[in-house]
């Protein structure tokens, strides 16, 4: 088995977004702007309310996806489609702005852990004008693989013949994995397609507690634990290679189009 080599390790970057929601950025800012197909990848996790509890009122997106995986904590997503939805512990909530939503992400809750990341995922050209959608992923709808080694959670694509339920417009691969102490596990992704894994939870060797790892484009993804357990959130996903152009919450392939959608934003046609 080749086993795929990381090429960069990112300890990201401490920033807030929203109203005031402190987060750790990984993927989006100076150190990683991209990897292609992935846009951002953020990371929040704290118990001290004051770190969530502003949310992030309503504001607009157009042109990928935003996949938020709650490990721990309620929220709730409205959007100006229509769509209403509650996250729960485990849960999952991908949104499909396509060709322009505004929602809000609020906490529910006023004290306690919140825990969880939020990926955007590009869309390719032809379907950045697409139709919004919204999927609610209940706790219970993600398929959880056992191992000898520890389990893992199918939160999108295809993992030993196993489909999560996370629909997408691009190829990938989402996975939460949790590994016991002294153990390994290889996770198969396609050659050529881009990944990143984030320790969450104790130690993975290469990598630990707060860190992303970033590996190069050929082999098997390869973790090991020691003396502590795990818990690791993969994505891998095939790139799109085409020309990316950001506007804040807006992503497209022109600046022609970011001028755009900025102008349909405000004459309301979101
Ligand atoms: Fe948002």
């Amino acid at each position: 088995m080749d086993i795929r080599q990381i090429k960069q390790i990112i300890d990201g970057l401490k920033t807030t977004d929203g109203a005031g929601v402190n987060l750790t950025r990984f993927i989006g800012g100076p150190e990683l702007n991209m990897l292609d197909p992935f846009l951002l990848l953020d990371e929040f996790g704290s118990d001290n309310p004051d770190d969530y509890i502003a949310g992030f009122p309503p504001h607009p997106h157009r042109g990928f996806e935003t996949i938020t995986y709650m490990l721990n904590g309620k929220w709730q997503h409205k959007d100006s489609v229509g769509n209403e939805g509650l996250l729960g512990d485990g849960s999952v909530q991908w949104m499909t702005a396509g060709r322009g939503v505004v929602h809000s992400e609020m906490p529910i809750q006023t004290d306690g852990l919140v825990r969880g990341f939020q990926l955007w995922l590009n869309l390719p050209k032809e379907k950045k004008m697409i139709e919004p959608a919204y999927q609610d992923i209940h706790v219970e709808e993600i398929p959880i693989i056992e191992e000898q080694s520890g389990t893992v959670k199918i939160i999108s694509g295809n993992f030993r013949g196993t489909l999560g339920p996370g629909l997408s417009h691009t190829l990938v691969l989402i996975l939460d994995i949790r590994l016991n102490r002294e153990s390994e596990i290889s996770i198969p992704v396609t050659d050529g397609w881009n990944v990143f894994s984030f320790v969450y939870e104790g130690d993975a060797l290469t990598h630990s507690k707060g860190q992303l790892a970033v590996y190069e484009k050929t082999g098997d993804i390869h973790f090991k634990t020691s003396k502590s357990k795990a818990g690791i959130y993969l994505a891998a996903g095939e790139p799109l290679n085409e020309p990316i152009a950001r506007g804040g919450p807006f992503v497209m392939n022109t600046r022609g189009e970011i001028l755009q959608a900025f102008e349909d934003y405000q004459n309301g046609k979101f």
